[in-house]
């Protein structure tokens, strides 16, 4: 597989994912909402180990998810551009931005979470999976 790139929408922070992607999903929790601008939030699973900044520095906001584990939100302090998020340290992947790559049409969302707090007229995709809350594999976001 070749690498994915992706970046912010000025061009100040850049990133490669190489290595096969370890899922997808979409998070309707209300952190997410917010970091998404009103959507919930699309993301691809990039391994850590195969996750490189190539291009500037982002911005990092971290608070408190309802797990009660501390969640980083990665963004570019110039043009406000979501990027990706830090989960912790045992998680093995960094759930990006789907919004951020270059090419994004390839995607398509392997599950739904946090769906007791979508909002009421957002359309789901037929037939993928759906969770209340945490899927029990672990957090995407
Ligand atoms: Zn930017
Ligand atoms: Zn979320």
């Amino acid at each position: 597989m070749s690498d994915i790139e992706g970046g912010c929408a000025c061009g100040k922070v850049r990133f490669k994912i190489s290595g096969p992607l370890m899922g997808s999903g979409v998070c309707h929790c209300l952190d997410c909402q917010k970091a998404s601008g009103g959507g919930p939030n699309y993301v691809v699973l990039a391994p850590k180990m195969g996750f490189e900044v190539t291009r500037g520095e982002a911005k990092i906001y971290t608070s408190t998810a309802d797990s009660g584990a501390e969640v980083g939100r990665a963004f570019c302090d110039d043009c406000g551009t979501p990027l990706w998020s830090i989960t912790g340290p045992m998680a093995p992947f960094y759930p990006v931005k789907v919004g951020a790559l270059d090419e994004p049409s390839g995607i398509s969302p392997a599950l739904h979470l946090y769906v007791d707090s979508a909002q009421p007229w957002h359309l789901m995709h037929e037939g993928v999976p759906q969770f209340p809350k945490m899927p029990p594999m672990g957090p995407p976001t």
